[in-house]
């Protein structure tokens, strides 16, 4: 598939969601927010749901989570228009409630039919809701800042999972904010590791410590590093250009 064809199918699933009447959630709905970014992404981003800032907009993370959103990434160096963010449900939940079951399995065709096009090396979970998508039964407590290969079932076919906690979250509590920072500077190291498992090949720049859970429903996870964890996230110089993302 060509950038561009992978474009259009992209918009063709937006316009989809965008006229989506498949559950409740999109009688109240002032406009649905399919998702947005790179379409040729190696990284995707998916939170729980829109609020009253992204319902307005028709835009993911556009509001105080969104920002904190962008320090995360810039503090590692990347921006939002290089990933893709979306969410686990498309329509906001009535006065911000917690998506029902019902609605997120509603709505997870349309993540997956994303994931299928975009086909990530690897895919962020903001929060326990998009968490349970790709790590069904973990505790967002004992697996943020921990990575696990995707089920194929969720459409990223060859994918890391990585899960943080929401920004959300981390906006009403200064210790799950420090926490995220230090989980989205392993981000890079997560995706390096995807990039070997796709491509066989081993990246020159040693394994830092990232902690694969050893998920009982998933595949075989990689060995993890030998260096010492008092290493982690902390690359040399000369491997600052092998973490560069795009
Ligand atoms: N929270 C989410 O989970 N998603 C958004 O798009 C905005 C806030």
């Amino acid at each position: 598939m060509t950038p561009g064809e992978r474009r259009a199918a992209l918009e063709q699933v937006a316009s989809e969601i965008r006229d989506c009447a498949r559950c409740r959630l999109h009688e109240g709905r002032t406009r649905a927010v399919p998702g947005e970014g790179d379409p040729d992404t190696e990284v995707v981003f998916v939170g729980e749901g829109p609020g009253f800032n992204e319902d307005r907009d028709g835009r993911p993370f556009v509001g105080r989570a969104g920002g904190l959103l962008v320090r995360l990434l810039t503090s590692i160096g990347w921006q939002r228009e290089d990933v893709f963010i979306t969410n686990v449900v498309k329509c906001r939940p009535p006065e911000n409630r917690d998506p029902g079951p019902d609605e997120i399995a509603a709505c997870a065709p349309y993540l997956r039919r994303q994931l299928e096009l975009l086909d990530p090396a690897v895919v962020v979970t903001l929060g326990r809701y998009s968490m349970g998508t790709f790590m069904p039964g973990a505790r967002i407590g004992q697996v943020h800042g921990t990575s696990r290969p995707a089920d194929p079932e969720t459409g990223a076919r060859d994918a890391l999972v990585f899960a943080m906690y929401h920004p959300a979250a981390a906006l009403r509590t200064a210790a799950i904010e420090r926490e995220s920072f230090e989980d989205v500077a392993l981000a890079p190291s997560v995706l390096l590791r995807a990039r070997e498992r796709r491509t066989g090949v081993v990246n020159a720049a040693p394994e830092r410590a990232i902690i694969d859970m050893a998920a009982p429903a998933a595949p075989a996870v990689t060995a993890p590093a030998p260096e010492p964890a008092s290493e982690a996230a902390a690359p040399a110089a000369d491997e600052t250009s092998q973490l560069t993302l795009f």
